[in-house]
């Protein structure tokens, strides 16, 4: 055995980090080699379709931010639309929590609460634009305005007393439009204001976010979704989806329109449904994802990524079979 010199050593140390980076980041932006290590692609083509959505159905999307609701949903959104079926947005959050996305649209290298709170009012200017480009109508989209970032603190030690958020300083409703203005940053507030959209809406599907999306805002709407569904004895009008799905997930990144959305690693086993995307659909898609400029400035290629030829949507919480079904979220 020959012993390598120090600079050696170290030049071939330096030359598989350099290596193992290459791979890690072709893994993650490049279709082709993602396609040959992504086995879930040829799962999700074996998947079922999802059920249509029908005339006269009234459809709720719950989503936590500005955004989530076209990056999961945009193309199932415009199908509903499409079939005759009533779609209204409910946003929990102006999403104000983003400090660097403030920085950077303010302008400002310390973003202060102010500059926050204009960022959370830019934030709800592109939800209604994004609604408007999927044909959603402002009358029936809702801006609850609570703390991006605090869902889990309103429902844990914040449900009665109200939570001030750390970057707006705001501890209660202050967005522009928003449905309850000057409401508490409190769980029973949010609850109090889901419950007013669900009374109104009177809806016969839901659509929420996975227990399994890792985003904390995203799992802590999940719970609340299915408690208050079951209240109201209707826990089975909800629908499924992931945004934050683990991994670098969705990869490649970038805009591969032709690519199929392969199933989210954090949420493997749930019993997945496929909804496929027309080429007018993905592009009214793409427009919707465009309208969030302030999110397209900085994450384009994450943003992007969810413009694929099809969606995905379960229609349980939890896996269905198999040993392990009554394992927490995985
Ligand atoms: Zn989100």
């Amino acid at each position: 055995m020959t012993r390598l010199s120090a600079p050696r050593r170290s030049r071939l140390w330096t030359g598989a980090v350099v290596l193992a980076l290459a791979a890690l980041a072709a893994w993650i932006n490049l279709p082709l080699v993602s396609r040959v290590f992504d086995r879930s692609s040829a799962r999700v083509a074996a998947l079922p379709a999802a059920t249509p959505f029908r005339a006269g159905q009234r459809v709720l999307m719950l989503s936590p931010h500005p955004d989530d609701e076209t990056l999961c949903c945009a193309g199932m959104i415009q199908q509903a639309q499409a079939a005759g079926a009533q779609v209204s947005i409910a946003w929990m959050t102006a999403g104000d929590g983003f400090e660097f996305d403030a920085a950077l649209t303010e302008r400002t290298l310390r973003p202060g609460p102010q500059n926050m709170r204009a960022l959370g009012d830019t934030r709800v200017g592109e939800a209604r634009r994004a609604a408007a480009v999927l044909g959603v109508p402002a009358q029936r989209t809702y801006m609850l305005g609570y703390p991006d970032g605090g869902l889990f603190r309103l429902f844990t030690t914040n449900f009665t007393v109200p939570y001030t958020a750390p970057r707006t300083r705001a501890d209660a409703v202050y967005v522009t439009g928003a449905l309850t203005p000057d409401a508490p940053f409190t769980g029973q507030a949010l609850e109090a204001d889901l419950t007013r959209v669900l009374d109104r809406v009177q809806p016969d599907v839901v659509l929420a976010p996975a227990p399994q999306d890792f985003h904390t805002d995203h799992h802590t709407l999940s719970y609340i979704a299915l408690q208050l569904m079951s209240r109201r004895h209707q826990a089975d009008r909800l629908r499924y989806w992931v945004v934050h799905g683990g991994l670098e997930w969705p990869v490649p990144k970038g805009l591969h329109e032709a690519l199929p959305l392969t199933v989210p690693p954090l949420a493997n086993r749930l019993p997945w449904t496929r909804v496929d995307l027309t080429p007018e659909q993905r592009g009214r898609k793409l427009e919707a994802v465009r309208a969030y400029r302030t999110q397209t400035e900085i994450e384009p290629r994450f943003m992007e990524a969810f413009v694929r030829a099809n969606e995905l949507l379960s229609p349980e919480p939890l896996p269905t079979a198999g040993p392990a079904a009554d394992a927490p979220p995985e």
